[in-house]
């Protein structure tokens, strides 16, 4: 039977005291309304999405034209996509993308102190193909937007591209078998293939504050940062801000980062917080350049498999990123799970994990107590839930910047603020009048198909992807889905969850284009999950959801849980067993050959 190592047995763990804790914790933050409490980014909102990169709007002759390939996105999903593409000897293709340039998540989040959080070296992607080095273990903004420019120049797609542009409808023409795309622009694109990588974390969203539309001051989301008002730029030197009182709203990952550098410029900083993030070690440091020399062709897919397994919570003979991911999980699964965990009684287990969680949570908050000089402060940093429940995040200065005497952390405890006025926002009755807001308030990942789609799909017969999933997604391994032939996604859905995303995609980008260089050779026009495969693997993604159910059903709301609506959870519908085997799944079916679950004809 497993028992936790010496120095862990003997620490004093108030097992009693912490889960009564993390429960009352969680109850303060459920919200009935679930993803409803936030605003959508249109309407009186949807200037909280113009894109403050570009000179102004778009004028080009609409394109009337039939490709092969038809990507949607470019940020690293469509460029991995269409780079994948070019490997098979697919290079008639369009990218259509709605920002100024390639990037995705790094064109728009430019924010001061933005960077990766996985190490660059498995984070960006092409590394051995591009022959670039990054500068830094966790590279910064315009390191990684400069690196999907490199991406698009090497792999020719700058004159496939139409930035500036939207999908707004796909219509499946069953004649002709191709995809008719039509664009926000008057573009009609024709495509036998589509891949749409239009990424998680694309669609701002708000909190739904009472009068968050009454203030008079200036407000920006995190992912348009607004550097005419504030100056400076990711790297900070925002002079506009020396004289302002500025409010960010929200404490996720984004937040993290961005609050040190407006601790640093601005004349004061309140910190809204409903929900502290857990907050380790980062170690950043620059790249050593002789050991980047050392290595050795494979390396990138090396390391990035490296991790996936110790971020899996299994153990590997060697850890080549050593950071505080790999650490987190050593820490929670790998350093005590027996070899075989059904060699423990399921209670035993429970009570392990259990242990290791709460373990490391103590480590966390005392990190707090170490690092926060105001005791108030301190205790209100301090996170009360599951280490998984929320996207961890690393940082060595956010904790920090709560010592400087013009920065107050505004702790709502859960609640939020009471609301927002003409001239500051307000909690307990308490109004903090402020030049500026800036919402941190994360994406629309959480949310509804409908709801984050910006585009409609008409499959075969008419039928739209809203009507199709409006009783949540159905499809075949993720990337597939009946009625609608010829159509591939990439991201999250249905399919293994990798912390490291860009890997996961480099992965999915491999298996479809693999797929169609496959059809394409045999002279086939068509690729098609059955209905009753689909059915197969919803019913197989819920069958194993129940467990990935039961521990966020004990967790602080967030967006990984549908913020309590857990039905539209981001992790409710992904493959539980987990990314590694999720992959050998794969590997074991195109082994197989029969192609089971599709039609390709
Ligand atoms: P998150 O969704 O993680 O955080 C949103 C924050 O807004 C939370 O702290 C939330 O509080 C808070 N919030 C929401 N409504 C209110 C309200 N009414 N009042 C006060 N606070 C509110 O968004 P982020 O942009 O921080 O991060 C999203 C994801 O993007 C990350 O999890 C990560 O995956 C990715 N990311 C990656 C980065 C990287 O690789 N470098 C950097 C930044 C982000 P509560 O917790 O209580 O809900």
């Amino acid at each position: 039977m497993a028992t936790l190592p010496q120095d862990m047995s003997h620490e004093e763990i108030d097992v009693d005291f912490l889960r009564r804790k993390y429960t009352e914790e969680r109850a303060k933050r459920l919200n009935p309304k679930g993803n409803n409490q936030y605003i959508e980014v249109k309407g009186d909102f949807s200037r909280y999405i113009d894109d403050p990169y570009v000179d102004g709007p778009l004028v080009r002759d609409a394109v009337d034209e039939t490709v092969e390939a038809l990507v949607i996105g470019g940020g690293f999903g469509g460029l991995l996509a269409a780079a994948e593409l070019h490997k098979i000897g697919v290079t008639d293709i369009r990218i259509v993308e709605k920002a100024g340039d390639f990037g995705g998540t790094w064109y728009w989040n430019r924010y001061p102190g933005a960077q990766c959080d996985i190490e660059s070296y498995i984070y960006m992607p092409l590394l051995e193909e591009t022959g670039y080095i990054p500068t830094e273990k966790y590279a910064h903004a315009a390191e990684l937007f400069a690196h999907a420019r490199r991406i698009g120049e090497q792999y020719g797609l700058y004159s496939r591209a139409l930035f500036q542009t939207q999908v707004v409808d796909v219509e499946w023409d069953d004649a002709s078998a191709q995809w008719v795309a039509k664009t926000d622009q008057g573009d009609t694109i024709k495509a036998r293939w589509v891949l749409s990588a239009s990424g998680p974390l694309n669609r701002p969203k708000l909190p739904g504050i009472p009068g968050i539309d009454q203030f008079k001051g200036h407000t920006f989301h995190t992912s348009r940062w607004d550097y005419a008002y504030t100056g400076g730029d990711s790297r900070g030197g925002m002079t506009g801000l020396a004289d302002k009182r500025v409010a960010i709203i929200g404490t996720g990952a984004t937040a993290i980062q961005c609050v040190p550098y407006t601790a640093r410029d601005a004349a004061h900083l309140y910190v809204v917080q409903r929900t502290p993030s857990t907050v380790d070690v980062r170690g950043n440091c620059p790249t050593d350049m002789e050991w980047a020399k050392s290595l050795k062709p494979g390396w990138q897919r090396e390391r990035m498999d490296n991790f996936n397994v110790l971020v899996s919570g299994q153990r590997a003979p060697v850890d080549l990123v050593q950071d505080g991911w790999t650490d987190l999980f050593r820490d929670m699964v790998s350093s005590w799970m027996p070899e075989d965990p059904t060699s423990v009684p399921p209670e035993e287990l429970a009570r392990l994990t259990e242990l290791a969680d709460f373990r490391k949570g103590n480590n966390i908050r005392a990190r707090v107590d170490a690092i926060v000089t105001n005791k108030e402060a301190a205790e209100g940093l301090k996170p009360w839930y599951g280490m998984m429940c929320k996207r961890p995040t690393f940082h060595d200065t956010y904790l920090q910047a709560f010592n400087q005497p013009n920065v107050t952390l505004v702790d709502t405890q859960g609640r939020g603020l009471d609301r927002i006025t003409e001239n500051g926002i307000v909690f307990d009755g308490v109004e903090y009048p402020v030049d500026c807001i800036i919402f941190a308030t994360g994406f629309e990942s959480g949310t509804g198909y409908a709801r984050r789609a910006a585009m409609e799909v008409r499959g075969r017969g008419g039928k739209t992807m809203t009507e199709h999933f409006a009783k949540g997604m159905r499809t075949f391994h993720g990337f597939f889905t009946d009625g609608f032939p010829n159509f591939f996604m990439l991201g999250l859905s249905q399919n293994g969850f990798k912390p490291n995303v860009t890997d996961m995609l480099a992965e999915q980008a491999e298996h479809i284009t693999a797929l169609i260089a496959a059809a394409r050779a045999e002279g086939k026009t068509r690729i098609e999950a059955t209905s009753e495969a689909v059915e197969g693997w919803v019913s197989t993604i819920r069958e194993k959801s129940q467990r990935v159910r039961r521990f966020l059903a004990t967790c602080t709301p967030g967006y990984y849980g549908g913020d309590g609506d857990i039905d539209q959870g981001l992790l409710i519908d992904t493959y539980a067993d987990g990314s590694i085997a999720f992959s050998a799944l794969l590997k074991a079916w195109r082994a197989a050959g029969d192609r089971a679950g599709l039609e390709i004809v």
